[in-house]
């Protein structure tokens, strides 16, 4: 049985992701985050603590670890019947590289993918055709 995966030293979901609580938006760096990850580590907010990027739910390989990769992917709500996925950057430039567009690949083959940029502006849409026009209600 493979070993379940753990965050480590990664914390870039702290900066891709938006709180609710600390009303932190997307892709901007949590003012919780020092040097040695999340500064009020037990007392952080709920959806921190809940939050499961697609890695720690175990797709891709385990090298592909979003501060590595560059890029966190996680599930959007479903939407008209149709599971999407989001890919956030955390590095710039990520989907331009080999790794991130072979992981991008993989699992927009799934499933749509909405990729956003680093600085949280929408990119691109990606996967099958007829799950996105489902989604879209086309
Ligand atoms: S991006 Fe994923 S692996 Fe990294 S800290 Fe967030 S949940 Fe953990
Ligand atoms: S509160 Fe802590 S766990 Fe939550 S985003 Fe900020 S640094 Fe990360």
């Amino acid at each position: 049985m493979k070993k379940p995966r753990k965050c480590g030293t990664c914390s870039a979901c702290c900066t891709t992701h938006g709180v609710t609580e600390l009303e932190k938006p997307h892709a901007t760096s949590c003012d919780k985050l020092c040097a040695k990850g999340c500064s009020i580590y037990g007392q952080h907010p709920p959806s921190c603590k809940e939050f499961k990027c697609l890695w720690l739910h175990g797709a891709l390989e385990g090298a592909d670890r979003p501060d590595r990769l560059g890029i966190v992917f996680d599930f959007n709500e479903p939407h008209n019947g149709v599971q999407s996925l989001s890919a956030r950057e955390y590095g710039e430039g990520a989907f331009e590289e080999y790794a991130g567009r072979e992981a991008v690949q993989t699992l927009s083959e799934l499933a749509p993918v909405l990729m956003f940029k680093a600085d949280g502006s929408r990119y691109l849409i990606k996967g099958p055709r007829h799950l996105i026009n489902q989604a879209l209600g086309r």
